[in-house]
């Protein structure tokens, strides 16, 4: 098909003198809006022809045209279909035209009274950013001209009946009426300025209005995003809660005037919780240290059912605070006026609360940016919380990830060297005195000592072994007995000293009331044993080891060995009680040992009913290993007369 050419071109054709200019898409909405509504209250049924290009422009104004056709019969709406344009039914004319017609590229309006003209003939210049409504352009002509408006008007007419012969008696009447059959001359008068520059005002006001909510929305979103970009940011950087939530408060505080930011970590059983992190704008008093009451507190009560913060306008007036005279006094003597809260809240559960207060003289009324704000700081903030459990959970397992390995490097260096090195030193001395009967009897003496000493440190080994995994298989039948902890004591010693020889000084300070003991004996002896002797092993010869013991809560025995020896760092206070944790790596030892002493204690104190651990300030600051035990025994360990066997070594 043929299209008739631009409708501006013919314009700009029948009157040369016509300078186009360019118009945004707000102006020409601005024109056409106040140009329709002079159409509005007039009472000479004036001539109103409109092309939307697209339907979808025109169907955003149907109500105002079904408006319009109350005041005129001579309305004729154009646009290129895209649904059932061309079929609807209206109270005034609609004229569908093919979408390829140049007319879809065009805005036209023509408004013709009896007294005032007025057209309107643009065309839409390509966009770079066809997507951005508020971005379209058009260059044309907008003017109050009546001779140029009636010659739009009769060559959009022509247009019409072109695509709707139908109309040809209505246009017809049209053209006479207004005198446009032949090239407009007419001396009519234009239109009179005044009304129109004020509706014009008015669609102007209006949309800047509109401009202005729509900026301030999106300073609103701004804001939020910075404020959490900030955190997020802050999250990134560490996730040391204790970095992280003093940025929160401060941050979040500072958005607003004459207000306390607060954060604390809660449950939502907690009766009340400690305030940890604060913000204060100058002149309002500090909450940080105070119980902050949530049990009788109806705004927590609320805040914790929600994922989204509270607030209460006026807290002087709020219902929910009704008969709460406390919380209101306190609220007084921190000067909060208006109350927000906020939940910190993973999977389901609350973990803190973050508070805005505001402190200023006439309450404020929370917008719900407001509260969109800080639910999202919340959010963040209880992100942190999370991250920095998984990551201190992380570092947890980290330690006895390697804790486990270096018992495995442990248990293979110990079977390595305490295994192979005594078995291969017996196996030289053995086939030394064999292969050399003539070795004089000093050097032959020699070899036969340095052969069963290393047999003995084998066989420590293993019995070592044995008892453990015998301890730990809970196969232990442990024998009460009435004894002394002083015999267990004197017992201990003795053994110590039959195995080491240059020991430093030991003091017994026991005091002379303990009672007796009703629990395992020997198992007592076993533990006494194995820390005095770490405790000589770990302390030069110039150094003391002390023995001492008190009854505490009225049944328990405690008994301290100390010592002034190499001692231990405070961080493995707890690892050296794991089974073949030891400091060194076993082959750059100075000292013997297996690394299974203090497991076996560990299993035989608990297995007696008590606890055992380390103190020390670390390194070369002595150490001192306590552990405690029932005085009457295990309420489950049998008498004598019960007892099977008793294994403990
Ligand atoms: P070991 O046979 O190696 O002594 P233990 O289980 O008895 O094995 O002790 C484990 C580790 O704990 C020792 O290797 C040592 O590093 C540390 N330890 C134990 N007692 C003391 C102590 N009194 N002073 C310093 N370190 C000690």
């Amino acid at each position: 098909m043929e299209f008739l050419p631009s409708l501006l071109q013919d314009l700009l054709q029948a009157h040369p003198h016509l300078r186009p200019q360019i118009y945004f898409k707000a102006s020409l909405t601005a024109l056409s809006h106040a140009m329709e509504d002079q159409v509005l209250g007039s009472q000479d049924d004036p001539l109103v022809i409109a092309n939307f290009q697209k339907e979808r422009y025109y169907r955003q104004e149907t109500r105002r045209y079904r408006q319009l056709a109350q005041y005129s019969s001579q309305i004729y709406v154009l646009a290129a279909p895209e649904t059932d344009f061309a079929q609807v039914q209206e109270p005034y004319e609609t004229i569908a035209f093919h979408p390829d017609d140049p007319l879809a590229q065009e805005w036209h309006l023509v408004v013709l009274g009896t007294h005032y003209a007025a057209c309107l003939v643009c065309r839409e210049r390509l966009s770079d950013s066809p997507l951005m409504d508020q971005a379209r352009r058009f260059e044309g002509i907008w003017t109050f001209d009546r001779v140029v408006s009636q010659t739009a008007a009769r060559l959009l007419l022509q247009r019409i009946l072109h695509y709707q012969p139908r109309l040809q008696e209505k246009v017809h009447q049209v053209l006479q009426r207004y005198e446009l059959t032949a090239p407009a001359t007419t001396n009519l008068p234009g239109i009179h300025p005044g009304p129109f520059v004020e509706r014009l005002v008015t669609y102007l006001q209006s949309s800047q209005y509109k401009i202005l909510k729509a900026y301030r929305a999106l300073s609103d979103q701004e804001r939020q995003q910075r404020l959490v970009n900030l955190i997020t940011g802050a999250i990134r950087q560490t996730l040391n809660p204790e970095e992280i939530f003093p940025i929160a408060v401060q941050e979040l505080g500072q958005t607003f005037h004459e207000c306390r930011c607060i954060l604390y970590r809660c449950r939502s059983h907690h009766a009340s919780a400690r305030i940890e992190y604060e913000y204060t704008a100058p002149g309002v008093p500090s909450l940080k240290g105070v119980d902050w009451p949530l049990s009788d507190n109806p705004l927590f009560g609320l805040a914790i059912g929600r994922d989204r913060a509270i607030g209460l306008n006026d807290v002087t007036t709020a219902p929910e605070l009704r008969g709460h005279a406390d919380l209101l006094k306190l609220l007084q003597q921190y000067r909060v006026r208006s109350w927000l809260m906020a939940p910190i809240i993973h999977q389901g559960m609350l973990m803190g609360m973050l508070e805005l207060h505001y402190c200023g003289e006439k309450p404020y009324t929370w917008r719900e940016v407001d509260l969109a704000l800080v639910t999202a700081i919340a959010n963040q903030v209880g992100l942190a919380v999370v991250q920095a459990q998984a990551y201190k959970s992380l570092e947890e397992l980290n330690q006895q990830l390697a804790a486990l390995d270096r018992t495995r490097t442990n248990l293979i260096a110990i079977i390595g060297h305490e295994l192979r090195t005594p078995l291969s030193t017996i196996q030289v001395c053995l086939e030394s005195l064999a292969t050399e009967p003539g070795m004089p009897p000093a050097i032959r003496q020699e070899m036969l000592n340095a052969a069963m000493a290393d047999a003995e440190r084998l066989h420590k080994l293993i019995q070592d072994f044995l008892t453990l995994s015998r301890l730990e298989s809970g196969r232990v039948q442990w024998q009460a007995e009435a004894i002394t902890l002083s015999e267990c004591v004197e017992l201990a010693l003795a053994q110590l000293r039959s195995h080491r020889q240059c020991l430093p000084q030991i003091q017994v300070e026991l005091p002379a009331d303990l009672p007796l003991l009703r629990t395992d004996g020997e198992g007592i002896v076993e533990v006494l044993v194995k820390l005095l002797d770490n405790a000589c092993k770990f302390t030069g010869p110039e150094g003391r080891v002390t023995i001492r013991a008190q009854v505490i809560e009225g049944n328990m025995l405690e008994v301290v060995v100390a010592d002034t020896g190499r001692g231990i760092e405070p961080s493995q206070l707890q690892a050296v009680f794991d089974r073949f944790y030891q400091e060194e790596e076993a082959l750059r030892r100075t000292v013997g040992g297996t690394g299974l002493g203090l497991a076996i204690c560990r299993q035989i104190v608990s297995g007696l009913g008590g606890q055992i651990w380390a103190e020390s300030a670390g390194r070369g600051k002595g150490s001192k290993f306590h552990f405690t035990i029932p005085l009457g025994g295990r309420p489950d360990t049998p008498e004598p007369s019960q007892a099977q066997t008793q294994q403990t070594s």
